[in-house]
């Protein structure tokens, strides 16, 4: 079979997730991946919002479970299972591990639940970037040794797919993301940042979870269908191509694949992929498309990107009660965003630079006193850009020239 990338296959018989998430390691010999000594390995799990593992939205905690005793077998030094859940609320990730269950497996088995914005933060340049120069994510994403995708199949009113590429969205931290979907607002250019973003990670291993799965409106309020699956393997755009083959979409649908063997991040001819296990047809399960159509601005890129920096720039806050002037944030910001205030006294606070800021969150996270708080606040920002101005001077003239002809 020379040099081609290995998927497998198998069917979850009995409820007996386990098996199947180690015979399906073991066909592709995942093993090799696993030899270094005392290894730091990630576990990217799809935990959009907090619900039941049932409902089909959060990959399934069993699953999770499995790749964490499979790793274990190893002895690697640490093993965190980290994901940034939707939204912008701080806590909410937190949430999203306690109600879909993930956070007490891994209380079970060791392993380390950490929301990606409670760790250290890095900016990432992206190489050949197709929309997004840089990105601000986890430190995680650089220290740990091995990266294992763990997403789930599910249908997306936008995407029409999640699975593998864009499952690493995730890395990109809480209002971050809001910013991405606003700056990239044609479906096009969103693609282009997803396999950006999956770029600076590109995790060496992935098992899907196609055990609850959603079709139609998904990734949260699709139909559950128990396809009773998993997928392991190498090449999260060969697994991407090959779900869509089970679930009876056609590859081409999806715009980000081909963008991402365009990037070669891996390839979507399934003629160089070496099958094992269950062949497709015997797992084949037609899913139904998402019926809503993506809300895609046609918006000239210089527009897209004022807005996505304007509209959807989250404020920082400082609390002077709080505050304890105890320099944690402006020493850890990572573009010298926040600077001590003149006076180091009670009731003053640091001074916080909008310009500078790129809303990693560091600054919200580190404070040991719970002294800062961001916001996004659309309406503000909207009003305080020139395009707000713009739009009140146009208002203004309106009325001055209707007062006028009134007087007449
Ligand atoms: S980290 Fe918190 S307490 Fe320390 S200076 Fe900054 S805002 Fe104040
Ligand atoms: S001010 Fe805070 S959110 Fe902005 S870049 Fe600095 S640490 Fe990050």
């Amino acid at each position: 079979m020379g040099n081609k990338t290995k998927i497998a296959i198998q069917k979850i018989k009995n409820e007996d997730v386990k098996t199947s998430v180690f015979s399906a390691l073991e066909l592709i010999n995942a093993k090799e991946l696993m030899q270094k000594e005392n290894m730091v390995v990630l576990l990217k799990p799809n935990i959009l919002m907090g619900k039941p593992a049932e409902r089909g939205v959060n990959t399934h905690p069993e699953v999770v479970r499995s790749v964490i005793q499979w790793v274990k077998q190893f002895n690697p030094s640490k093993i965190y299972v980290s994901d940034s859940a939707g939204g912008q609320k701080p806590g909410i990730t937190e949430t999203a591990m306690k109600e879909s269950g993930i956070q007490d497996i891994c209380e079970e088995e060791g392993a380390i639940c950490v929301p990606f914005e409670k760790t250290e933060r890095e900016i990432y340049k992206v190489k050949d970037a197709l929309e997004l120069k840089e990105i601000s994510s986890s430190r995680l994403i650089r220290e740990a040794d091995l990266i294992i995708n763990i997403p789930k199949i599910k249908t997306h009113w936008q995407c029409t797919l999640t699975c593998c590429i864009k499952n690493m969205f995730g890395t990109v931290l809480l209002a971050n993301k809001a910013k991405t979907h606003a700056q990239a607002a044609i479906l096009e250019r969103f693609c282009s940042a997803l396999v950006d973003i999956y770029s600076i990670s590109k995790p060496q291993l992935t098992v899907i979870d196609g055990y609850y799965c959603q079709e139609g409106q998904g990734p949260s309020s699709g139909d559950v269908v128990k396809l009773d699956i998993i997928l392991a393997g190498y090449d999260g755009v060969a697994l991407d191509t090959t779900v869509c083959k089970i679930i009876g979409f056609e590859p081409t649908e999806i715009l980000y694949l081909e963008k991402a063997e365009e990037k070669k991040l891996g390839t979507t001819d399934l003629e160089s992929v070496e099958f094992l296990g269950e062949p497709i047809e015997s797992v084949f399960r037609q899913f139904k498309r998402p019926k809503l159509k993506p809300i895609s601005m046609p918006l000239p890129k210089w527009l897209a990107d004022y807005i996505g920096k304007t509209i959807f720039k989250a404020s920082v806050k400082f609390d002077s009660e709080k505050c304890k002037l105890c320099s944690t944030c402006w020493t850890n910001c990572p573009v010298n965003a926040i600077t001590p205030p003149a006076e180091l006294k009670k009731g003053n606070i640091p001074k916080w630079d909008n310009k500078k800021c790129i809303t990693c969150f560091c600054c919200v996270e580190l404070c040991p006193h719970e002294a800062v708080k961001f916001k996004l606040n659309y309406v503000k920002n909207a009003l305080f850009s020139w395009m707000g101005l713009g739009c009140i001077a146009f208002l203004a003239m309106i009325i001055v020239l209707i007062l006028w002809i009134l007087n007449l």
